[in-house]
């Protein structure tokens, strides 16, 4: 992947630190991201991706550093957007739907006032195989079909950015294959921006356009996923790559 300079990201963050006491739990980070691609942050656990996410998403404040969406400042220099009003969509684990709501209605959620939102959550519940699941009750579902449905719930308000944090970590090996991909398919035809964290190296191999390797709060290598895995930058990047087979 190239890493342009002119054409505007999606989301940029530019120059980010985050201080817990006296540490910088993120130390300088920068990054690109472009519809239609997937950003993978990949590193161990504790370097610091969670809260690179909470920053990006407005759940958590830098320290210093700017968030830009689609080429406007959302947070930096004495601004700071709430998540609701930076067309984001988020993803976690704990992606848990409103019990008491149909499927249809929670993917119908954040498009309430939308007069197309029957037709939306229908093509929406069609992307993720789920087209006779709308009246359906969450507990009725599995795990997998659970986290499809919150993947369409995130996606209904077409957000220019989707960002997820370890979101098949929840679910066992047997699912996590199936609903990767059905989550990649979707957001590939939504041509969203993604950044998804994740600490393991087959995840992000297998899902990512563009690998941001981090390690203590910093980017130490970024790019397409087969550069970093033949390529790595150092012997420890080489070392957290090698139990993939
Ligand atoms: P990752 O997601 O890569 O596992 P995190 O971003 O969750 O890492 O955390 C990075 C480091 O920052 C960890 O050492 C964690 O304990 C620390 N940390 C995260 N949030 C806070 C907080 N609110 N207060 C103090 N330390 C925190
Ligand atoms: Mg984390």
């Amino acid at each position: 992947m190239t890493q342009d300079t002119n054409e505007t990201a999606t989301l940029e963050l530019r120059d980010i630190s985050r201080r817990f006491g006296s540490r910088n739990v993120v130390d300088g980070l920068s990054l690109r991201l472009h519809a239609g691609q997937v950003t993978c942050l990949l590193g161990p656990s504790g370097c610091g991706k969670s809260t690179t996410l909470r920053i990006a998403a407005g759940v958590d404040q830098q320290t210093t550093g700017h968030v830009l969406i689609n080429g406007e400042l959302v947070s930096g220099d004495g601004q700071h957007l709430p998540p609701e009003s930076r067309g984001i969509g988020l993803m976690f684990q704990d992606f848990a739907l409103f019990p008491h709501l149909t499927v249809a209605k929670n993917v119908g959620f954040g498009i309430a006032r939308d007069p197309n939102r029957d037709v939306r959550v229908r093509e929406l519940l069609g992307k993720v195989g789920l087209e006779d699941f709308g009246d359906k009750f969450p507990h009725q579902l599995s795990g997998g079909e659970q986290q499809r449905v919150a993947l369409a719930r995130a996606l209904a308000p077409r957000p220019a950015v989707m960002l997820m944090d370890e979101p098949f970590s929840g679910l066992d090996n047997r699912l996590r294959d199936t609903v990767r991909d059905a989550t990649l398919e979707l957001l590939k035809s939504e041509g969203t921006a993604v950044l998804m964290v994740t600490h393991e190296p087959e995840e992000a191999m297998r899902m990512a356009d563009q690998i941001a390797l981090m390690r203590d709060g910093r980017i130490v290598q970024s790019g397409a996923p087969y550069n970093i895995y033949n390529s790595p930058v150092d012997r420890r990047a080489a070392a957290f790559f090698s139990d993939i087979n």
